[in-house]
């Protein structure tokens, strides 16, 4: 097997004493700075398959993907190619090109739920924009979330966020008015008793539920039994829009997404991530008679100067292509491996943890709680994590800089890769 040689960050260190003089915490987004374990984050240079390379000349098995998009791994060939061929045609037209519509096309055929779609430049927009139509469909101000998930960061979505804003501990953001947070309703997740609740009460002004399918912003968290149709049977009941946040989720855990895997529709889907095959891209679809509420078909604006651009839907379209079933197949021997590997070392070493993993999403927390919720998350040991992370890179596996985020495995991890990361992962516990 191959040896990692000695982890050096001389370059990264440098590079990220610069950024600092010119952007925020070195970082355009906060979770890169690797604040919260405290070390210096390496500064990426390329990407080849299931490996990253640093500045300083590092390679490490990588886990994190870009934070989920790259599930056929870095620079996959033909995405690569379908790139460059598209951009010599141009970057951005502003005028609708074919290729939308086959893209468009595409995730309406594939996402159960979705009969007509909008593209956005992010995960971000996609959710901003769905909860805005769900309030001017319904005429109603008030939504409902649930505690640690993180469905981007538009002032109404940034209450009790789960993803960065747990990890540095911000549940709240200053910035976000009085009157905005107002109309977020926050419960567990998993709790379908505290929705009903929530409804007796303010059911009538509710627009619209948002949820993760999968929670992948504690840390993962699938949910429990009954859970989403519950959500699905007292939107129904009372008028209101269940709105799937599939960011994260979408195309990473099923061919039909979370709601193809669980059997569920909501009224609104939103995407992100894997449908821009590393590209900056969102989206959010829905039923026809929703989604024609949105300008010009009808009144609700929403707008883009860069959306559905030719690159991103190049990308995005090639990459949904590639993702047959047998992917997905092949997706889930390689993670089942990766976290029985993973539970066998820490039994192994006498440490209490519990894995957590749907599909190729997986997350090992330090607790000897069952994680259903928000609340049990946070008994996991992050101390311990952020030591653990820290022995990880050491020894050459990248893997996201927080307990509140899960480990993603690509196309791209060979079954050498995989076996690979068990031993360095049981050699990096045995350090600490
Ligand atoms: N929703 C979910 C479920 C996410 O995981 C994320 C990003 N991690 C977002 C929304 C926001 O997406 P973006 O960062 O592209 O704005």
């Amino acid at each position: 097997m191959e040896q990692f040689p000695i982890r050096v960050d001389e370059k990264s260190k440098i590079a990220f004493a610069e950024a600092k003089n010119y952007i925020p915490g070195g970082v355009n987004s906060p979770v890169r700075a690797f604040k919260s374990v405290g070390l210096t984050p390496f500064f990426a240079d390329k990407g080849v398959g299931s490996r990253i390379f640093d500045i300083d000349g590092n390679s490490f098995i990588d886990y994190v993907g870009s934070w989920g998009p790259l599930i056929l791994g870095h620079s996959h060939p033909e995405v690569m190619e379908v790139i460059l061929e598209t951009a010599i045609r141009g970057t951005s037209f502003g005028a609708p090109t074919l290729l939308e519509t086959k893209m468009a096309k595409l995730v309406c055929e594939r996402v159960p739920s979705v009969e007509m779609v909008r593209m956005v430049n992010s995960g971000t927009e996609a959710t901003m924009s769905a909860l805005r139509l769900a309030r001017g469909y319904t005429g109603r101000s008030k939504i409902l979330k649930f505690e640690g998930c993180y469905h981007g960061h538009a002032d109404a979505l940034l209450i009790k966020a789960g993803s960065g804003v747990a990890t540095l501990g911000l549940p709240d953001s200053p910035g976000v008015p009085e009157s905005v947070a107002a109309h977020t309703i926050t419960v567990p997740y998993n709790d379908i008793e505290a929705v009903k609740m929530a409804f007796k009460i303010h059911g009538e002004q509710i627009a619209a539920v948002i949820v993760e399918p999968i929670a992948g912003n504690m840390g993962v968290v699938p949910p429990v039994e009954g859970f989403l149709q519950g959500l699905r049977t007292i939107t129904l009941e009372y008028g209101s829009l269940l709105i799937f946040d599939e960011v994260m989720t979408g195309f990473r855990v099923d061919f039909h997404c979370a709601q193809g895997l669980y059997g569920i529709e909501p009224d609104l889907t939103c995407l992100g991530k894997v449908i821009g095959g590393g590209l900056p891209v969102g989206a959010y679809g829905g039923r026809r008679e929703i989604m024609e509420m949105i300008a010009p078909s009808g009144p609700i604006y929403q707008a883009g100067t860069l959306s559905g651009n030719p690159l991103a839907m190049a990308a995005g379209f090639t990459t949904l292509n590639l993702l047959q079933p047998a992917v997905y197949a092949d997706l889930e021997r390689k993670s089942a491996r990766l976290a029985a590997g993973l539970s066998s070392n820490t039994i192994e070493k006498g440490i209490a943890s519990t894995i957590n993993r749907v599909g190729s999403m997986i997350c090992p927390f330090f607790t000897e709680h069952n994680v259903t919720n928000y609340e049990l998350a946070k008994t996991s040991d992050t101390a311990f994590f952020n030591r653990y992370f820290a022995s990880l890179l050491d020894l050459g596996i990248s893997v996201a800089p927080s307990q509140f985020e899960g480990m993603f495995v690509s196309a791209a991890h060979s079954d050498e890769d995989i076996e690979m990361t068990i031993e360095q992962h049981r050699e990096a516990l045995k350090r600490l």
